[in-house]
């Protein structure tokens, strides 16, 4: 059922959306939010996440209409052929949320402080985080411009706001994307592009925070000691929610924004 009804006041059915890093966790969340307003959506992640088939699954499942299409976020070549298929099989791209992103969890990336810590992992931020946005945004505001317009949401961090020790790269990457995001938004807005960025505070239900909160005694309780609404975020209600709203006409003199959706966390 839609939430926000069937008028299509928020200008998101029919229209195309792709979100990077949808296998999982909050990629997942605004793809079944996207597809639940009416939007077809463009599932991507990596071939081997097993997660993106089945976000269309679910999708497909509430009557929504998704393709999986696999997508590294770090080879320029992928995403230049995963913006063009979205278009050959859909026709446009109206909305992308460029949510693919890697950080400490203590399973898949240790937490290290900066002395010890491996310049390989310091590079595998750098390449995800950062560049994987960057020619995400490259292709994606080509064809956008090309139709004229266009809503693009980027996934950074409460640590854009507060930096943890052992996150150094995370950190450093998250809050580059803030500023990639101004760029982007003064760079798209002569071509009817609007950018905006948000960042999440902890969310559950995700690789990242199960990870984080299966290895480090007592940090499920610890990551939402200091968000003032105490709870955690929801990758649906919470994040997928905010995303929609900022791709939607109801957000349509919203550029450039820093959005934090974290319960509190970064005041
Ligand atoms: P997650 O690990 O569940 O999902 C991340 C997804 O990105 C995975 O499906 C993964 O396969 C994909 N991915 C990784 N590298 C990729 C690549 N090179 N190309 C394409 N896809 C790739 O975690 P999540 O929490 O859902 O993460 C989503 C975003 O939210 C990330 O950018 C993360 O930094 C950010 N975030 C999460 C939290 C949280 O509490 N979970 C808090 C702040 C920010």
């Amino acid at each position: 059922m839609r939430r926000y009804g069937d008028n299509n006041r928020m200008g998101i059915e029919g229209k195309v959306a792709v979100v990077t890093g949808a296998g999982s966790g909050i990629g997942r969340g605004a793809s079944i939010v996207f597809a639940r307003e009416g939007a077809k959506v463009v599932v991507t992640d990596l071939a081997d996440m097993a997660g993106g088939p089945e976000t269309v699954r679910l999708i497909k499942e509430a009557g929504g209409d998704a393709t999986f299409v696999p997508c590294d976020v770090t080879k320029e070549s992928e995403v230049e052929a995963m913006v063009a298929k979205t278009v050959e099989l859909y026709g446009s791209l109206d909305f992308a949320y460029n949510n693919a992103g890697v950080g400490p969890d203590g399973v898949r990336i240790p937490m290290e402080p900066i002395v010890d810590s491996s310049t390989e992992r310091w590079l595998k931020h750098v390449d995800v985080n950062l560049t994987g946005v960057y020619l995400c945004l490259k292709y994606e505001m080509r064809q956008m411009a090309a139709q004229g317009k266009g809503a693009i949401v980027i996934c950074s961090s409460a640590q854009a706001f507060r930096q943890i020790p052992g996150f150094a790269g995370y950190g450093a990457t998250k809050t580059g994307l803030t500023a990639l995001t101004k760029v982007a938004a003064v760079e798209g807005a002569p071509l009817g592009i609007r950018v905006n960025c948000v960042c999440p505070g902890p969310i559950r239900n995700t690789m990242l925070s199960d990870n984080i909160t299966s290895v480090v005694e007592g940090m499920a309780d610890r990551m939402v000691e200091g968000v003032p609404l105490k709870r955690w975020g929801d990758p649906q209600d919470d994040m997928g929610e905010a995303v929609l709203w900022l791709c939607s006409d109801a957000a349509s003199f919203i550029t450039g924004a820093i959005l934090p959706v974290d319960g509190g966390l970064a005041i």
